[in-house]
């Protein structure tokens, strides 16, 4: 982990609210921004704040995982096959305090793991010999036949420090859910005398 670096500020200064907004919705060189047209950032952050905890669950527990996916070097995680994509760079963090990667390294390094679903291999296969290279541009028929999810380097600094899942309208969005099913994350949903508590507002 020694290449991630925190308070990252030499790209630009701190970003100022307005910025921070302008980058979650579109980044340079990048296909999809972090939230899609249609999504608002406090929606998105308000549904998976309840969403973990529906699950029994912590975002730090989402976090490691995905940690955990990148220092595996298995080609399958969770019973699910896997292919990892190496670039030189993956996205600063849209509010502008975390790269993981450092500026002056061009080195090619995996910054994307494409976790896909191993309960329909044969759609997957089918999928993979038609897209043998996995083009950015065929991550949302992926995601919207539930055949993969697409995991960044970025996701864990994202959802451990902002709490922030990325929004529906990306392929790239981290729903909980669908995470905890991919990844095989332990988790104990609320009861339902506490799921009653937890939409009252008093749980
Ligand atoms: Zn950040």
């Amino acid at each position: 982990m020694g290449r991630r670096i925190e308070n990252l500020h030499l790209f630009s200064a701190r970003l100022q609210p307005d910025e921070v907004h302008r980058s979650l919705y579109s980044y340079p060189y990048q296909k999809y921004g972090f939230l899609g047209r249609e999504d608002n950032l406090d929606d998105v952050l308000k549904y998976d704040a309840v969403q973990v905890q529906l699950l029994g669950i912590t975002f730090d527990d989402i976090a490691s995982k995905i940690e955990e996916l990148f220092l595996s070097d298995e080609s399958t995680f969770n019973g699910n096959p896997l292919v990892r994509k190496e670039y030189t760079h993956s996205p600063l963090c849209p509010w502008g305090d975390y790269c993981t990667v450092f500026p002056l390294d061009t080195s090619l390094k995996v910054t994307e793991i494409i976790l896909f679903n191993g309960q329909r291999e044969k759609e997957v296969n089918t999928f993979r010999e038609a897209y043998p290279d996995l083009p950015v541009q065929v991550y949302r028929r992926l995601i919207d036949n539930d055949l993969a999810m697409v995991f960044s380097d970025l996701h864990p600094h994202l959802i451990r420090g902002h709490k922030f899942c990325e929004g529906f309208g990306t392929p790239y969005r981290v729903d909980p859910q669908r995470t905890v099913r991919y990844l095989g994350i332990p988790h104990t949903p609320l009861s339902f005398v506490n799921k009653v508590k937890l939409f009252a507002g008093i749980y």
